[in-house]
């Protein structure tokens, strides 16, 4: 088996058990190894560490499968592992009134670049590594005959693929996909999932237990849905009996959708109103006009992947949770999230502590807010806990 031989004293975080090798902490590759293929990693003074697939082109160039030296990475292994992952679910997640689950959360799964969503009975797969993409055909034979999926199709059409060298892909792998849409139901509440082109997987499936959050605390408030995509928390806000909610969003497609999904749980359209337009600008006009409301959310799509973006994000963080604190009435409550691998959680509080200072507003965390329990967090993985929200009141 082909080799990454790493530099004296980079195998510190390995022993650690993180999953990821940078191309820095290699010395030498020995062998000719192809994308994507197992490899074995060494110390300096040979010493067995992992196995990991090799990825050449990224940062990244290797991702571990296993520690164990007796431990082949095969389908076998892989077929443990994703049924183990599934079955983590059974448990963590409330299945008699969800059936839109991420079975398969990548790196915390123990399995490095695969996601596997179920909506019902079709499952949506993404291969975001050269590993993952190398064992592709027997992942699909695996979800196969080991789910129960009657539909697989494959969104593998997502940027990071590019830092991998791998092509932009999507289509059906099995069954038959008879429309780009399927109904999911998330907490007793129904929504339409757009598989083919809606964003990520089709779905914000992390955000699940936030929007319910939302829900129990709605009862008689006007709400601004920021970057709304198809309507989570305004949906959940009027099933908590909302008084108003308003959504905006960029989006003509998510915002279409966002209708319909109002009309199939049969809420009251008379409350709603949909705002097609850029959130930062929007802020803006209501912070001029005046308008204010008792409960705010931002659900902004990614400002930075990595932490090398992340000054140009905690502008735009800033920016839009000032204008959100200023428009909100005494009292009222703002849940704010970033979903950026480059902000973390300390970082984001500090930009948010930046924003009251500038807004003039005396405001508390009331929660802190996490992915939900299908995105799971390796301890050894601190990476993967990439969704960071506050519930923050504004007291004056
Ligand atoms: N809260 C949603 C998910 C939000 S995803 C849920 O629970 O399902 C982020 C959304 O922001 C996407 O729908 C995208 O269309 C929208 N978006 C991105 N940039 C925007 C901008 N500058 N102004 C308005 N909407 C934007």
């Amino acid at each position: 088996m082909a080799e990454l031989v790493l530099k004296p004293g980079r195998e510190r975080s390995l022993i650690r058990r993180h999953p990821w090798i940078f191309s820095g902490a290699v010395a030498r590759v020995v062998g000719d190894p192809k994308l994507g293929e197992t490899v074995d990693v060494v110390s300096s003074t040979r010493e067995f560490l992992a196995r990991a697939a090799y990825s050449p082109n990224s940062n990244i160039i290797g991702r571990i499968w296993t520690w164990k030296e007796n431990e082949n990475v095969d389908p076998k292994l892989l077929q443990g592992r994703i049924l183990k992952a599934i079955d983590s679910r059974q448990k963590t997640i409330d299945l008699f009134h969800t059936d839109a689950v991420r079975l398969v959360h990548g790196e915390s799964d123990g399995l490095p670049g695969l996601i596997l969503d179920q909506y019902g009975d079709t499952y949506v797969v993404q291969f975001l590594s050269a590993g993952a993409e190398y064992w592709k055909e027997e992942i699909i034979d695996i979800i196969k005959s080991e789910t129960d999926a009657i539909v697989l199709y494959e969104r593998s059409d997502i940027d990071v693929r590019e830092l991998e060298g791998l092509p932009s892909i999507s289509g059906l792998l099995f069954g038959q996909q008879l429309e780009d849409r399927v109904g999911i139901t998330e907490n007793d509440v129904k929504y339409i999932v757009d598989i083919i082109n809606g964003h990520k997987t089709g779905f914000y499936l992390d955000q699940r237990d936030n929007r319910f959050i939302a829900k129990k605390m709605a009862d008689d408030l006007e709400v601004l849905d920021c970057f709304s995509y198809t309507g989570g928390f305004a949906i959940n806000a009027l099933f908590g009996n909302a008084k108003s909610v308003t959504m905006v969003d960029s989006s003509y497609l998510a915002l279409n959708t966002a209708r319909e999904n109002i009309f199939l749980n049969n809420l009251d359209m008379d409350k709603v109103t949909f705002i097609e337009q850029d959130v930062f600008k929007h802020l803006r006009t209501l912070r001029d006009n005046g308008t204010s409301f008792d409960l705010v959310i931002l659900d902004p799509p990614k400002f930075a992947p990595t932490s090398a973006q992340a000054e140009r994000a905690v502008r735009g963080y800033k920016d839009i949770n000032l204008l959100a604190l200023k428009i909100l009435r005494p009292g009222g409550l703002l849940m704010t999230f970033s979903c950026s691998g480059g902000v973390s959680e300390e970082l984001f509080q500090k930009v948010l502590a930046g924003a009251a200072l500038d807004a003039e507003v005396d405001s508390v965390i009331l929660r802190r807010l996490h992915q939900a329990a299908d995105h799971p967090v390796n301890l050894n993985f601190p990476e993967g806990a990439y969704l960071k929200g506050f519930l923050i009141q504004k007291r004056g």
